[in-house]
């Protein structure tokens, strides 16, 4: 099969941002969407690219961090830049940003040692490690998507209630704001441990402390972004050919069942 039809994939910051296979994200868009007869080009958003760089992308994609990475990235993700990533994500652009990524895209991060590092503030809400000696958040994940509109659309698209299945590891505890959270803990620990919210959901781009990576665990949220992203670019409503995700899906019944959930309705 072959396609005019193209996708720019822009991956933030791949050598300083890629923690638990993060990069695995990328790959299942770039494959899902090369299957379907797409063109797909990965550009890599780094201390080398420009604003016009961030500018040219259709999804963005950014993975998890060190906290002494995340400081090299916001010293780089300054300006131009900056006001490109805000750009993008306001109008709409989609995207997924694991763990590190949406602390740096919140407010602000305050790392267990050194300085708070001041984040771009395009999602609402803010991250403080609590320290060394505090307990990471480590395990498993399953979450309920309550976001709605993503929630809807992503019923629409499997016929079933959207949970997504993951593996969080971070200190860094998040508080939202006035921004929207992707989903309801079901298992694990999620934004902070307490208020059973997980990751956020703004315009459409997805935060999440979901490893996994996310995408392969949940192929169908790869499936919105790049349906989303190609009908944003090329104005029109595009119907994404099905694949066989057998594996994925058993995958993900193997984990409902290590866990203990009887998740009715659920892919
Ligand atoms: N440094 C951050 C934290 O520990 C993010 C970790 C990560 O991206 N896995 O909270």
């Amino acid at each position: 099969m072959s396609s005019t039809l193209e996708l720019v994939i822009g991956w933030l910051y791949p050598r300083l941002m890629s923690t638990y296979g993060d990069r695995g994200n990328v790959i299942t868009i770039e494959r899902r969407a090369q299957w379907r007869g797409y063109n797909v080009r990965v550009v890599p958003l780094d201390q080398s690219s420009t604003a016009a760089d961030i500018h040219s992308v259709d999804i963005i994609v950014g993975g998890g961090a060190q906290d002494r990475q995340q400081e090299i990235v916001m010293r780089d993700l300054q300006g131009a830049k900056a006001e490109a990533m805000g750009d993008k994500i306001n109008n709409g652009t989609p995207g997924v940003f694991t763990c590190g990524s949406p602390q740096l895209l919140g407010k602000y991060y305050e790392p267990a040692l050194g300085k708070r590092i001041e984040g771009l503030g395009i999602f609402d809400l803010v991250s403080v490690h609590p320290g060394e000696n505090t307990q990471r958040c480590i395990g498993n994940l399953v979450v309920e998507v309550t976001a709605s509109r993503l929630g809807r659309e992503l019923a629409e698209m499997t016929g079933t209630k959207p949970y997504l299945v993951g593996f969080e590891n971070h200190g860094g505890r998040t508080r939202l704001g006035e921004v929207e959270a992707l989903g309801r803990v079901v298992y694990g620990l999620g934004n902070n441990g307490e208020d059973g919210t997980e990751g956020a959901f703004y315009q459409n781009a997805i935060a999440t402390y979901s490893h996994g990576p996310l995408l392969p665990k949940n192929p169908f949220v790869a499936d919105w972004l790049i349906q989303t992203a190609l009908r944003l670019k090329y104005q029109q409503a595009i119907a994404l050919s099905p694949l066989d995700d057998s594996l994925a899906l058993q995958g993900r019944s193997a984990m409902f069942k290590r866990l203990n959930l009887s998740l009715p309705h659920s892919v």
